[in-house]
């Protein structure tokens, strides 16, 4: 364990923030990381408890008592690999996990958590800087052949552990550039596509076959997809041509809100959005971009997509930016004995809603205003729980300017007929049916095919999908080879 009397010497340090107007400015990351005596100090709080929660609070099971000790005695390279023995792209997540493992933190009973993805962050960064990070060919090749559909954190974190185990795999991807919604729903100013692109250079260098621009999968006439590809695969020839398919395609349908006035010019899609600023943020010429500059901005939707939404309409010059929520606004403070060690339902303000956002909650859209075509406003009424349903409350509606709405209510299941084309049997929500316990290892009924991250839970976390396309990659090397010594 770190320092015996840490927890009680040491308070939990936060990440810094460049100042609101200096990040405006720019789309660029603008946190600060913990330096190397700092994130020391912080391992120092941990208290190595016998029950490690975090743990198990930490989808990919991160060992983080182990690597807190590490960096408390100084040991960073060995922190580095104790990280990666679970976690194959923890830069990633050091910026944007939401931190489940924090709310597990046994300290976290009656005072702070350990800063426990500050100090991932710092781990994962100073290896990189140190070039610790390398590409890890595999010894012996097998000869099998995989594809993986889909290039976001579970394709690539499949990607990467199939490779390693000497399986030639290739990754399919309709978009344009790797990394799924990494690359074009995160915005660049919570994680840089940097990130994305040096571990592209290594999983190459460790023999993975990147196709981009590649659409997998019979799709209909007129299906409406962010499908910046060109070319397309049947799911027939990547049967014959593989010995295993792993479809890893996300859950990109987005919810609509089907009220009076949804056609108007100037509702959209959080997804219509947020992309194609990735875009130009990459350099690319996007034409007719959709800008919330000089508009009324209303947001619906409270969650993560809808606060980035936030972030990049106030980076665009926003006029007022106001994100709704159709809940009643949760408590500031959760119940601690109540609800320790889960991931508990408290308000959550992002460094988004702090550059300039009103929020309101339990409320509802009823229907979008405009004027000649062109939106103008919405109409709303504010809603409330009784008898276990929501209802309107008489006498509250109420009629907001707006020039851009972004509709950021989540997403339901894969876009278009990507199941169907593999005859893959879709569960009650329409996402790929397929157990994750060691027997059902993550098949699909289809012969061939497994299914991993959003695909097969629907839309979740970037973390949660690295632990479903490693343990995904588990259970094809098993099937192909009889025996794995990938971790599960
Ligand atoms: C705006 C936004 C912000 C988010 N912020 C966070 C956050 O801060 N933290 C967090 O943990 N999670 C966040 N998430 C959720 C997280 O991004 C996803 O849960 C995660 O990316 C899922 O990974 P995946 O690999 O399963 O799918 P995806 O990342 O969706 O990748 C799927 C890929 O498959 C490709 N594909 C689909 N169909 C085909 C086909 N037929 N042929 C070829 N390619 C295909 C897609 O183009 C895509 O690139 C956010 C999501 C959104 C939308
Ligand atoms: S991946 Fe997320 S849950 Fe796991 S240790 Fe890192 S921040 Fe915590």
């Amino acid at each position: 364990m770190g320092k015996v009397t840490g927890f009680m010497e040491y308070e939990r340090l936060e990440e810094g923030y460049a100042p609101v107007p200096t990040r405006l400015k720019h789309y660029k990351e603008f946190v600060v990381g913990l330096k190397a005596d700092d994130a020391k100090v912080q391992a120092a709080r941990c208290m190595d408890c016998g029950t490690p929660f975090c743990n198990n609070g930490c989808p990919v099971n991160n060992i983080i008592p182990d690597f807190n000790d590490l960096v408390y005695s100084n040991q960073w390279k060995h922190a580095a690999t104790v990280l990666h023995s679970t976690n194959n792209f923890p830069e990633f997540t050091g910026r944007i996990c939401p931190a489940p493992c924090e709310a597990a933190c046994v300290l976290n009973v009656n005072d702070d958590a350990v800063g426990i993805k500050s100090i991932e962050h710092a781990i994962a960064d100073r290896a990189w800087e140190e070039g610790w990070i390398v590409p890890q060919k595999a010894a012996v090749r097998t000869g099998r052949k995989v594809a993986v559909v889909g290039s976001g954190p579970a394709g690539l974190a499949a990607a990467q552990q199939l490779a390693r185990a000497g399986h030639d795999v290739t990754v399919f991807e309709k978009n344009d550039r790797v990394g799924g919604l990494l690359r074009y729903g995160i915005p660049d100013f919570k994680m840089e596509k940097t990130h994305i692109d040096r571990r592209v250079a290594q999983m190459e260098a460790e023999g993975v076959v990147f196709r981009t621009g590649v659409v997998v999968g019979e799709w209909p006439k007129g299906t409406k997809i962010t499908n910046f590809g060109k070319e397309a695969v049947s799911a027939e020839q990547l049967k014959s041509e593989f010995d295993a398919v792993l479809l890893a395609a996300g859950s990109e349908v987005s919810r609509d809100l089907p009220v009076p006035g949804r056609d108007l010019d100037g509702v959209h899609y959080a997804m219509e959005f947020l992309p194609l600023q990735n875009k130009v943020n990459a350099g690319d010429k996007v034409k007719g971009q959709t800008l919330a500059t000089g508009k009324n901005v209303i947001v619906i939707g409270g969650g993560d997509t809808g606060s980035d939404c936030v972030g990049t309409s106030n980076r665009h010059g926003a006029k007022s930016v106001t994100q709704f929520e159709l809940m009643p606004m949760p408590p500031e403070q959760e119940n601690k004995p109540l609800v320790w060690p889960y991931w508990p339902t408290k308000l959550r303000t992002s460094s988004s809603h702090d550059e300039g956002c009103s929020r309101e909650f339990a409320i509802a859209t009823k229907e979008f205003l405009g004027d000649k075509g062109k939106l103008t406003g919405l109409k709303t009424v504010h809603i409330e729980f009784k008898d276990g349903k929501l209802v309107e409350v008489a006498g509250t509606e109420k009629v907001w300017p707006a020039e851009l709405v972004l509709l950021a209510m989540g997403f339901t299941n894969p876009l278009g007929s990507l199941l169907q084309s593999f005859g893959v049997d879709a569960d009650s929500r329409g996402n790929a049916k397929a157990g994750v316990d060691e027997k059902a290892g993550y098949r699909t009924n289809a012969d061939k095919v497994w299914a991993a991250g959003d695909v097969r839970r629907g839309q979740s976390l970037v973390v949660w999908a690295i632990r479903e396309g490693r343990q995904a990659a588990r259970a094809i090397d098993l099937a192909l080879m009889g025996a794995s010594t990938l971790p599960r």
